[in-house]
């Protein structure tokens, strides 16, 4: 049996419960014994003073690459669940783009051990909706339902058929689970590197239109109608797509969303210079873009903030822009990001943003966390919205490098991560 753990003094906000208030939490048993109020501080107990700190249901992050099996010299899953605490994430959905692909039950049950050795964040497998991510036949959801998997998805490409996505919706319907789509057309894309418009015009490079990810938008919410199964878009990036979400949900159908710290923050600008650091898919947009994502958060359009955290390896990223791989290192800068350009700002509150990275991932995952209600499972994000850090690459628990925020400075700091009552991470 572990030792208690008492979290004295912080500020606890639990929008799961509605709560906003001074007091303490204690855990026991890998559970939340009590929330709230002046708490003794039982036998032995380990005692932490948060005065000052924000005290939130651990963060949840539904969308990240762990690159193993297969890349294990990018990332493993315990670096990657390292990287996440260190980030305040008490658990992550780890993709299923992997080399094999996880496909199946045993693949599946492979990631989920992992994650259970490295004893870091939670880490939850999603299972591939097509055998390979050929985009061909179905892969057997109930099998890796049965080993853990959490939602399916062929992220890093989309599910061209809209057969097969039809399909994918009505069996994982009878498993309660999402289909997570990567929107873009690859016919339009047409192994585009950029955002299409001024900017790629200038670098003289080939540009995705914001259409490519439109079009499977509106196309999947259609399916979802059809189906009554749950689709879950990925990465939204165009004002478009805020605007089409926002008429599914108004029709009562299951839609969820998420967006990227990154395309919150960034604007295509940042690939001036051909920097392959803000190198991603779906590409940074433009101004008119990010401000319509950041109010599609605001109101609740948009579900879940996510990280798409997508480490590579440096000789990787240093080739042309053309050629080099898409995505960033997200989980150590993702609360900062979200602080400093939402939070700080006032464009959401301290409550929304822990709904969207933490209690609104639980529930629209069907996932344990999300909330401190007595008797919940005892992982929390211990942080400092106003700190101010300057992110050093260098010092990333995750293997990779790959950041467009190496020497920004960020208001916000995960300071104390808990996860199943024991402290995985301690900032220094
Ligand atoms: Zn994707
Ligand atoms: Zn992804």
């Amino acid at each position: 049996m572990s030792r208690d753990l008492l979290l004295k003094g912080g500020r606890i906000v639990d929008p799961s419960q509605g709560l906003d208030t001074i007091g303490d939490v204690l855990l026991r048993d890998g559970k939340v014994e009590a929330c709230g109020g002046a708490i003794g501080t039982p036998d032995g107990a380990e005692v932490v003073d948060v005065s000052g700190l924000v005290v939130a249901p651990g963060l949840i992050d539904v969308h990240v690459h762990l690159r193993e099996p297969g890349r294990e010299d990018v990332e493993t899953v315990a670096t990657g669940a390292h990287s996440a605490v260190a980030g305040g994430f008490t658990g992550v959905c780890a993709m299923p783009n992997t080399k094999p692909v996880t496909d199946n039950q045993a693949t599946v049950g492979f990631v989920k051990r992992q994650g259970e050795t490295a004893g870091f964040a939670r880490v939850y497998p999603y299972g591939a909706i097509s055998l390979g991510q050929k985009g061909e036949t179905l892969a057997e959801f109930g099998e890796m339902v049965a080993a853990g998997a959490v939602a399916f998805s062929d992220d890093g490409k989309p599910v061209e058929s809209a057969h097969l996505m039809r399909t994918a919706l009505e069996y994982a319907r009878a498993f309660n689970v999402p289909v997570a789509e990567h929107c873009e057309d690859m016919t339009l894309a047409r192994g585009g590197s950029m955002n299409e418009g001024l900017m790629s015009a200038k670098l003289g490079l080939k540009g995705i239109p914001a259409e490519a990810e439109e079009i499977y938008v509106i196309r999947d919410i259609l399916l979802a109608k059809r189906t009554g199964g749950h689709i879950h878009l990925c990465h939204l990036s165009t004002k478009g797509s805020v605007e089409l979400v926002r008429w599914g949900k108004e029709r009562g159908i299951n839609v969820t969303a998420e967006v990227c710290s990154h395309h919150i923050s960034l604007t295509e600008a940042a690939v001036e210079g051909y920097n392959t650091n803000a190198k991603m898919n779906p590409p940074l947009r433009t101004q008119e873009d990010v401000e319509a994502l950041q109010q599609g958060v605001a109101d609740g359009t948009i579900d879940l903030l996510v990280t798409d955290h997508a480490p590579h390896h440096y000789d990787e990223k240093e080739r042309e822009f053309a050629d080099a791989p898409n995505g960033i290192v997200g989980l150590e800068t993702a609360l900062g990001v979200n602080c400093t350009y939402l939070l700080k700002p006032g464009i959401i509150s301290l409550a929304q943003m822990i709904d969207a990275m933490s209690c609104k991932p639980a529930k629209v995952f069907h996932l344990p966390g999300g909330t401190l209600a007595r008797g919940s499972v005892g992982d929390v994000t211990v942080f400092d919205p106003a700190r101010t850090w300057t992110c050093d690459p260098k010092q990333f628990k995750s293997k990779g490098r790959n950041t467009p925020y190496g020497g920004h400075t960020f208001n916000g700091q995960a300071l104390l991560t808990v996860v199943g009552g024991r402290v995985v991470y301690r900032a220094n």
